[in-house]
């Protein structure tokens, strides 16, 4: 292989690393952001069915309440019904105290809709318990490995950037110049082989006569169509 295609060939594979460092750090804030997102999610569909819950237990209670002053109200009437010695009002009294009753057993059967839906929300509770202490335990295992992720991540670039300028070093200015180019505008592919008679970075069939070049080392080959670095392992 022509040493200069060898020199990039090098300096390609840590740019492709740096450039997946680099990427990887830039996605973790992201990362974190989303789960704590789901986190919040989480906590948000079982706090709904709580909430539920806690509407059902306040309707229980007023209808106790209710239940209780009604009571009091029929055992007030008939104190006052046996106070009385006019039948007209004793009468009244009858018909207030039916009415008090009739009252009392339509909230009765209310409490014991009312219970039975509180009974049949607790499995539904449950299971929104485990889901959520689950998906807890899921997110909180990633989130705690992100900041080390991250101390990795920032160590492995620096090794990167660090050996970088001694790859470059021997490399003729303007063939730097010309890689750095396709390197960004190539999606970090700025030297590809020629595999099966075909550039393995645009994917088109080349000449018998590039071929032939490539395969002599004598000087550097360029992709006609995508302008890449050319170099062949083929016989
Ligand atoms: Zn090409």
């Amino acid at each position: 292989m022509l040493e200069p295609i060898a020199q990039l060939l090098i300096l390609q594979n840590t740019d492709q690393h740096l450039r997946e460092v680099t990427q990887a750090l830039l996605q973790l804030p992201q990362e974190k952001i989303s789960c704590e997102k789901a986190l919040r999610d989480a906590d948000e569909k079982l706090q709904s069915i709580r909430s539920s819950e806690h509407q059902i237990e306040r309707e229980i209670k007023k209808n106790e309440g209710d239940i209780l002053a009604k009571q009091t109200q029929i055992a007030r009437y008939r104190i006052q019904q046996m106070e009385t010695r006019k039948n007209e009002e004793y009468a009244a009294f009858n018909h207030e105290i039916a009415l008090g009753v009739k009252a009392i057993t339509a909230l009765e059967e209310q409490q014991l809709e009312l219970m039975e839906k509180c009974a049949s929300l607790q499995p539904e509770i449950e299971r929104a318990q485990e889901v959520h202490a689950i998906e807890h335990k899921r997110v909180n295992a990633i989130l705690g490995t992100i900041d080390g992720r991250s101390e990795n991540l920032l160590v492995r670039q620096r090794e990167l950037q660090n050996v970088r300028p001694t790859l470059t070093l021997p490399i003729d200015e303007d063939i730097l110049d010309r890689y750095e180019r396709l390197f960004k505008s190539k999606n970090g592919m700025a030297v590809a082989a020629i595999e099966h008679g075909v550039c393995t970075g645009c994917h088109m069939q080349m000449t018998t006569q590039t071929i032939l070049s490539a395969k002599a080392e004598k000087e550097i080959m360029i992709c006609p169509q995508c302008g890449r670095f050319l170099y062949t392992e083929e016989d």
